[in-house]
């Protein structure tokens, strides 16, 4: 055990599992990465969904432990953020369905396995709060996020505090609907923002454009499964080489979510939103202008005079950055469990 104090952020997501190790200054000093699910994994069918990911969890623990070459007695505490709604004062995952994960209690499982003061929180709001305290948010108070991968996930900060709503579900801006009858949304509604804006809105676009057959698009040659999943250097690509179909989609995505800011400013007056994720990293040249354009167009007279719109700073170490930070924190020590 040295003098140094060291604090753990493990982001668990759909596809991986991604941990980092943060100073006293919040800076990320080691990370490590694994799959959340292995190929080749026959276990999930065998044993519960529950422990799998507890043993992998803990795996990630101690392997970005190695990897900063640090004492684990060092390790003050631990953050983790998972893509579900909790509840915080539990450590309770409430329901995580791309993990076939219902009511269960992370921060006691993790507890029992590192014996360190655990925190768990939604990744959105985790990532958020990584934002506000070291990233693109600093200086702000009162604060939207809003990161755009396949889907679309939002959070808020407000003097300090993340909301979380009464049932844990505030800032889910992804399902708020902007088009009645609109596409068909993974959460079964129809026309919501992410349906038309994420990932999956852009495809979703793209499939209609082809639908007759004769419009071409470059991305059946760059990503022949494009209908499936593209990724967002495929996308970029095309969008470059001047791709009608692409172009049109892209658009379409950063002109909905101005729109949707223009909504939140309407609604709660933010002082800055910050704009993350996969696509919008990818292309931020092409998204931010089009974005904030939209955002001043739809916004009330006035409404969105002096708010920043700004692109995220942390990158793919937001979630997990931010989990560690929190349970860095004096004032946020009352939630560690
Ligand atoms: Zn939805």
């Amino acid at each position: 055990m040295s003098d140094k104090k060291y604090y753990c952020g493990i982001d668990l997501g759909g596809t991986k599992i991604y941990a980092v190790i943060a100073d006293e200054n919040g800076q990320v000093i080691a990370n490590y990465k694994q799959k959340t699910k292995k190929s080749d994994d026959k276990s999930d069918q065998t044993t519960n969904a529950a422990e799998t990911i507890i043993g992998r969890l803990t795996d990630c623990y101690h392997k970005v432990i190695e990897n900063a070459g640090i004492d684990e007695d060092d390790i003050q505490s631990v953050g983790i953020a998972v893509p579900s709604s909790v509840d915080i004062t539990k450590g309770l995952l409430k329901y995580a369905p791309n993990l076939g994960l219902e009511n269960v209690p992370i921060a006691k499982l993790m507890k029992e396995q590192t014996g360190k003061p655990i925190f768990v929180d939604n990744d959105v709001n985790m990532g958020i709060y990584g934002e506000y305290t070291l990233g693109a948010g600093k200086g702000y108070k009162h604060i939207y996020g809003l990161f755009v991968g396949t889907g679309i996930g939002g959070g808020y900060i407000v003097n300090g505090e993340v909301i979380r709503g009464v049932n844990y579900t505030a800032g889910e801006i992804g399902h708020m609907v902007m088009k009645i009858g609109g596409p068909q949304c993974n959460c079964g509604r129809q026309g919501c923002l992410e349906a038309i804006a994420g990932k999956i809105g852009i495809i979703n676009y793209m499939k209609k454009k082809t639908a007759d057959g004769k419009t071409k698009t470059m991305l059946d040659e760059v990503a022949p499964n494009w209908r499936q999943s593209v990724g967002s250097s495929a996308l970029s690509k095309c969008y470059e080489a001047k791709d009608k179909v692409v172009r049109k989609a892209i658009k379409k995505s950063a002109e909905t979510i101005g729109i949707a800011c223009a909504n939140l400013i309407n609604a709660i007056g933010v002082e800055a939103i910050i704009i993350g994720g996969g696509v919008v990293e990818e292309m931020e040249d092409i998204f931010m202008p089009i974005i904030t354009e939209n955002a001043k167009k739809y916004s009330i007279a006035g409404g969105a005079e002096g708010v920043a719109i700004l692109p995220a700073a942390l990158g793919d170490n937001s979630v997990a950055l931010g989990a560690a930070w929190f349970t860095a924190l004096p004032e946020n020590k009352k939630f560690l469990l």
